[in-house]
């Protein structure tokens, strides 16, 4: 192996105005915890990184709806779900590796924190100071009260009726029925959702706005050369958001509750910077307050300073690896808008200003993105997990009830890797039951109560006199190899096949202990021969070799559920913890053997479907009879019959219902002209001839990939009944097809032959 990494592993800031569900847990929080474990166990230097996100208008919704301070809200939030990672067992604590503080730690933060607020303010200003902001006259909703006083109002504070589709209760950016987004300006009959009555109009206000544009040639190299790595969803959601091309964005608004601008102008007072300017700088803050709190008090050499060797190039040509885990919706913030900050703040740092193109990290300078796994969404019985719907498990209360290692093997085996997945309470169970007990669990427990029979009371393994693993090159290679499987899925975050491979390892001792019978050979017969004691030396031998699997599946099972690795670990009467293990040594088949001469009892206990879902069904209605609201649809999931088979998809497919794909149309038709779009870089505005008497418009990134002249005239298939969307200001009808072979080719899909404009594709 070679020179210890540093990692950093940045994990999206939970936002504290509610607990975490289950489909957050899914999304973001596990799966950096089973990296973090994987990569201490490999040796490597890990700070791992996040917090709860406490400013913005969301949190000043729900204060002043339950009539208490934003600050009560998030102190509440912030403490519930810090102990909620914790009891999930995410290494959130201690602060300080227990390897040594120069192999890093960790440190749940919150953006309330008073060096945060610091230390984003100096960014401010020296981003402000280059020239990388660019100042803006806006209109704004401004709610007055009868003294002459008043407050702009943010966008979720105004309602009104949505310009598209006339929906009262639309919000001032955003309507919910329909999903169009606007201006405010557009909203009829607007008024404030917290006073309706008050009188509200519109006012000039200065912002600053952050010059995405200045980062757009280096972001788009930038993400060239992370295409090989990045997931297909990670590379898609950022294409789409470079082909628009990129604009100053808003970094202040007018609300009291965030970081107050570093200005003293009387135009500047009542603002603060966004809340998605402050919260990604999280990732930067957090690990600067590590070091100052932490590190340097527990001697690291770097001193307060520590935060660089995680977060600089080295001036060798050494970089650390970042890794950034979060929700799909969550993308572009982390491979556009970070990155641009981070050179933004590179570029100020040197000297330099606007008029400078910018650049790449050089030596010494912070540190991009390496890899952004992000998932999919858990879905709950088949919707979307909600907060503000309240239609959710929340972690709190699942914890309360539930082994937390099952609902770690559930979301682990069941991860939004590559699609959607979906929680529901009889697959759940089935899981649980079927694979993580019935596979692994008896495989552990077989294993130790065999051995518990030959026990001699000794207190040496009674295995001991039988283990021989260099006699057993066969079954030392298959385990080899399937660790070797393991640790390459861990490598590139396919976390759901890692674990599969674990699986396979305990379904290969138990094939190991069904084809040598060994509970025929426990106790010698009176009269037995020497054939009879060659074959019992046979048999026990791979007991014993059973019993070293058992202490590699500790180790190797620690980043998933590691409360039962750690109970395993003890069962096996091992030294210390299961999580300070090296992960090479869970193949250290030189090992001495160790025994506990505790009776062995099992490391899970089964789960009853039909329990659950009477509980569930009294939390439901005891959740209701509180709230008003109705979370019946908490045990939605419950709904399957029980012992219904699922239909289970192979690793890496969705299933589609027959009926959902009938619905999308597809169309073929004649491209008829193609133009450049008046106002977004890398997209053409397509004219295509459907056979209707007007034809349709569409917007299509193709312009890498396409001249004008080429695509002119081209049969193409596109989906007709997508929803229209307006892409900077061009409406768009459909989709045109096109394959993608991920490194940088993409081909439209054209008719074989000749068809009329209008045709349906089947
Ligand atoms: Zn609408």
């Amino acid at each position: 192996m070679g020179e210890a990494e540093h990692v950093l592993i940045c994990v999206a800031w939970p936002y504290a105005n509610g607990p975490l569900h289950l489909g957050h847990v899914a999304g973001c929080y596990l799966p950096p915890d089973i990296q973090f474990r994987f990569e201490r166990a490999q040796g490597n230097r890990v700070l791992l990184v996040s917090g709860s996100d406490e400013h913005g208008t969301p949190i000043t919704v729900t204060a002043e709806q339950l009539g208490v301070n934003p600050q009560d809200v998030v102190d509440k939030y912030h403490s519930i779900n810090k102990q909620a990672l914790l009891d999930l067992g995410c290494l959130w604590e201690p602060n300080i590796d227990p390897r040594g503080v120069e192999f890093g730690g960790a440190l749940f933060n919150r953006t309330s924190d008073a060096r945060h607020k610091e230390l984003v303010q100096e960014n401010f200003l020296s981003l402000l100071e280059a020239g990388l902001f660019e100042q803006k006259t806006m209109q704004q909703y401004y709610e007055l009260r009868a003294d002459d006083g008043g407050r702009f109002l943010p966008d979720r504070y105004v309602e009104g009726e949505c310009p598209q589709c006339s929906a009262d209760g639309a919000r001032g950016d955003q309507c919910d029925e329909c999903g169009a987004t606007y201006e405010a300006a557009e909203l009829s009959n607007p008024r404030s959702k917290m006073n309706p009555d008050a009188k509200i109009e519109i006012r000039d206000t200065d912002h600053f706005f952050y010059r995405l544009d200045h980062f757009q040639k280096m972001l788009e190299e930038h993400s060239s050369q992370n295409w090989g790595v990045w997931k297909p969803n990670v590379r898609a959601m950022t294409k789409q958001w470079l082909d628009m091309g990129l604009r100053p964005r808003a970094v202040t608004r007018d609300l009291e509750w965030g970081i107050q601008l570093p200005l003293d102008g009387e135009e500047w007072q009542g603002k603060c910077v966004y809340v998605w300017f402050e919260a990604v700088q999280g990732y930067y803050t957090c690990a600067r307050i590590w070091s100052e709190r932490h590190g340097q008090q527990a001697g690291h050499p770097g001193g307060e300073s520590a935060w660089e060797s995680w977060w600089k190039n080295g001036e060798d040509g050494s970089q650390p690896r970042h890794l950034y885990f979060l929700g799909k919706d969550n993308i572009p913030f982390h491979t556009v808008i970070w990155p641009s900050l981070i050179m933004g703040l590179n570029h100020a740092s040197s000297g330099l200003t606007i008029s400078t193109p910018a650049s790449l990290p050089g030596p010494g300078e912070l540190h991009l993105e390496d890899n952004v796994p992000a998932m999919e969404y858990l879905m709950l019985a088949g919707g979307q997990f909600s907060k503000s719907r309240k239609h959710a498990i929340w972690l709190p209360s699942f914890l309360d009830r539930f082994d937390p290692d099952t609902l770690r093997y559930y979301l682990s085996i069941n991860m939004p890797e590559s699609h959607d997945t979906d929680f529901n309470w009889p697959d759940f169970v089935e899981k649980v039951n079927n694979e993580l007990i019935s596979t692994y669990g008896n495989f552990v427990h077989r294993v130790l109560t065999l051995a518990a029979r030959l026990d001699d009371g000794s207190g040496v393994n009674p295995l001991a006199q039988f283990d021989d693993p260099s006699s057993l090159s066969e079954e030392t290679t298959k385990v080899e190899g399937l660790h070797e499987q393991v640790t390459a899925s861990l490598r590139k975050h396919r976390y759901k096949e890692a674990l599969r491979g674990v699986m396979n390892i305990a379904k290969y001792g138990n094939q190991l202990l069904q084809s040598s019978t060994p509970w025929k050979y426990l106790t010698p017969p009176d009269d037995a021969d020497e054939d009879y004691h060659r074959e019992r030396a046979t048999s026990l031998s791979r007991l014993a070799f059973s019993w070293r699997i058992c202490r590699c599946l500790a180790i190797l099972t620690n980043p998933f559920i590691p409360f039962s690795a750690q109970r395993l670990w003890q069962l096996l009467d091992q030294q210390g913890e299961v999580s300070e293990s090296a992960w090479a040594s869970a193949l250290d088949w030189q090992e001495g053997m160790t025994w506990s001469k505790e009776t062995p009892q099992p490391l899970f206990e089964r789960l009853e479907l039909e329990e659950i879902l009477a509980q569930e069904e009294s939390l439901a209605a005891a959740e209701k009879g509180t709230q008003g609201e109705d979370p019946a649809h908490n045990v939605k999931g419950g709904k399957k019959k029980e012992g219904e088979k699922m239909n289970v998809p192979p690793e890496g497919t969705k299933y589609l219902d027959f009926e959902t794909f009938l619905d999308v149309e597809l169309t073929t038709g004649r491209i008829v002209s193609v133009d450049d779009h008046p106002d977004a870089d890398k997209l053409y505005v397509v004219k295509i001839d459907d056979g209707s008497e007007d034809g349709r418009t569409v917007c299509a990134g193709l312009k890498p990939y396409y001249s004008i002249e080429d695509m002119t005239g081209m049969q193409v298939v596109f989906v007709a009944n997508l929803k229209p969307r307006k892409l900077r200001g061009v409406m768009s009808e459909g989709m045109l097809l096109a394959a993608d072979d991920g490194e940088g080719a993409v081909r439209l899909i054209t008719i074989d032959g000749d068809i009329s404009p209008g045709s349906s594709v089947r």
